[in-house]
């Protein structure tokens, strides 16, 4: 006779932060590496100064995953391709300088983009399923509860790591999320 072992697939759910790196940064990162658990930041080439570029160089180190964001928050249907590639390699030249390589995915600012553009761009362009409107609430209990409440195998999670209120939800938020079974990985690895 056949024995055959169900394998139980590992749940895993792929949080993002975007338009960092800010002062609020370190206590994602912070959370993250307490609780074992993995996430990808997509981020402003015009947030990268002297004073943020080692929160980005820290992620890396962790195993997190860095993604492309442009460089100003630039809406990408109504610029031109020059301007969206020009501000896709200045970001990547600034990540590059921080930790030795350029990204390999990219986050459309508000998820805008055309099927010209992204022909055009050398890079997965990766959305979400799952939006927190964190900007919108600026509350970390409504943030922590859309996680808990909507978040299921296989989605990406959108946050913001520039809002006080964002970061102070990201601990709660992988300790619960952990406690359903889910792993939490970067968007590559999902
Ligand atoms: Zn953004």
């Amino acid at each position: 006779f056949k024995c055959i072992m169900k394998v139980k697939k590992t749940k895993l759910i792929a949080l993002t932060f975007d338009d960092g790196p800010s002062i609020y940064t370190p206590i994602v990162l912070d959370a993250l590496e307490k609780n074992d658990a993995k996430a990808t930041f997509f981020v402003l080439g015009s947030r990268i100064t002297d004073k943020t570029e080692k929160y980005i160089k820290r992620a890396e180190e962790l195993g997190f995953e860095i993604g492309n964001h442009t460089y100003s928050h630039l809406r990408m249907s109504t610029s031109s391709l020059d301007k969206i590639q020009s501000e896709i390699v200045k970001t990547d030249k600034k990540i590059q300088s921080v930790i030795g390589k350029p990204t390999s995915i990219m986050r459309p600012p508000y998820g805008d983009f055309t099927v010209e553009a992204q022909k055009n761009i050398d890079k997965a362009l990766v959305l979400w399923n799952v939006d927190t409107l964190d900007w919108k609430y600026l509350n970390t209990s409504h943030v922590v509860n859309h996680v808990l409440t909507n978040a299921k195998d296989g989605d990406i999670v959108l946050m913001h790591d520039i809002y006080k209120s964002t970061a102070n939800a990201v601990e709660t938020i992988i300790k619960g999320l952990q406690k359903k079974g889910y792993k939490l990985v970067t968007v590559s690895e999902l």
